[in-house]
């Protein structure tokens, strides 16, 4: 068998062209800013909105079927999209080239009211029929974030058999979403066989947002090709890792009112009739309440093929609570996060691996202390819910030390 070699993927993001988007979700930022992360790969994402298409033609490569690559900053890119059914359940697609992209728009187009609305296509067709019609054109399909309460395919269907009826074979990944990592989704028989995708949904290109979940496939070379007989799991080809948020930090982790976000326990929610009792908005089901109603296994079973899922929180954030406040957008927060991740290579390298002490050399005892307590769990994470992101907080006993003894005693935790 050949050589293999491991490379970090995020193959779901949106471009400008979709809604709520950031304005510099632009190719050549995103491949900048791919590189920084530490990302061989991306998503193109929203490839059949005609645009964003355009974009990528005038803007990257062709090194390898299916395979794109940016001329200076070499990240490579893949055909993606995220495609809503009728039934409201998103999926994500991976393309084999250009001229499918051009033929599943054409087949897609009979069932849309308007295909460039939106970056996101939303079409007129079942599960069952999106899959017959990805599969003409080659392509990979999956359902995306499968458990969130609000456009996934366990908040509408309570199996991927019910969701994909008799194309349930042709499934071979389910992207786990923010809120949900492996150790919840392994609780559930039916995905035993099923690649698990961890991808950002970024709709920004900023290092908290672009790769904040990603998947570390083992290739023998960084092609589109490849990356499919990995989530095929052919050739010893498979990923390696995924590594994505805590699921708490996640936005629907919890059962939460999604106009004011108090939290609930499941039994109080259906108690409310899934109403806010505070504000009468509607609770959105968490997806820790999901996953209970669905779980076969009360603990994870992993089957053996199953990869470790590395459980992060976006450098920014644990930077910006060293300052003692939670803006990860901050300028000294992200003046910090480049001169780390300039030192370390990539925001991975500082969270997991770079030492303490460098840490500290770069940005200082107090981020130091605060990656450090990353890394010991020390650090509190105060959960999501209802479509506001959990966050990290530092605990009282870590805040007194550096309140009242100033820096020399927080190296007691650097
Ligand atoms: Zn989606
Ligand atoms: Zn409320």
């Amino acid at each position: 068998m050949s050589e293999l070699f491991v490379y970090s993927a995020d193959l779901h993001i949106h471009g400008c062209y979709s809604g709520a988007t950031s304005n510099r979700m632009v190719i050549s930022t995103i491949a900048q800013q791919a590189k920084l992360k530490g990302l061989s790969f991306i998503g193109t994402g929203d490839v059949l909105h005609p645009k964003w298409f355009e974009g990528i033609k005038a803007d990257l490569t062709e090194v390898a079927e299916g395979t794109y690559e940016h001329p200076r900053y070499g990240t490579r890119f893949v055909l993606t999209v995220e495609v809503e059914d009728k039934r409201r359940v998103h999926h994500l697609f991976i393309l084999p080239s250009l001229s499918a992209v051009e033929d599943l728009r054409k087949d897609l187009a009979k069932h849309s009211i308007d295909m460039d609305a939106d970056g996101r296509a939303r079409v007129e067709l079942s599960a069952p029929e999106l899959v017959e019609t990805a599969t003409a054109h080659g392509c990979l399909i999956g359902p995306c974030h499968a458990f969130t309460p609000w456009t996934s395919m366990y908040k509408e269907f309570d199996s991927i058999r019910a969701c994909y009826e008799d194309r349930t074979r042709d499934i071979k990944f389910l992207e786990l979403g923010l809120s949900a990592d492996t150790f919840m989704a392994d609780r559930i028989r039916e995905l035993s066989d099923v690649t698990f995708l961890s991808n950002s949904d970024a709709h920004s290109p900023w290092p908290d947002k672009l790769g904040r979940e990603f998947n570390r496939f083992a290739l023998a070379e960084p092609t589109y090709e490849e990356i499919i007989k990995a989530i095929e799991r052919r050739n010893g080809r498979k990923v390696v890792l995924n590594v994505g948020f805590d699921p708490r930090l996640g936005k629907y982790h919890r059962s939460a009112c999604s106009r004011c976000f108090k939290q609930f326990k499941l039994e109080e929610a259906k108690m409310l009739e899934w109403r806010c009792d505070k504000c009468r908005g509607l609770i959105k089901k968490g997806v820790w309440d999901r996953v209970n109603e669905l779980a076969d296994y009360p603990e994870p079973r992993h089957p053996p093929h199953r990869p470790n899922y590395l459980r992060i929180a976006p450098l920014a954030e644990v930077v910006a609570l060293a300052f003692g406040h939670t803006d990860a957008h901050a300028p000294e927060v992200q003046d910090l996060w480049g001169k780390l991740v300039n030192r370390f290579g990539n925001e991975i390298a500082v969270l997991i691996d770079a030492p303490i002490d460098g840490v500290a050399q770069v940005a200082g005892r107090r981020v130091a202390a605060m990656v450090k307590a990353f890394r010991e769990q020390q650090l509190r994470v105060m959960p999501g819910g209802g479509g506001r992101y959990g966050h990290l907080e530092v605990p009282p006993d870590l805040v007194e030390v550096r309140e009242n003894s100033g820096q020399k005693t927080l190296m007691e935790f650097g």
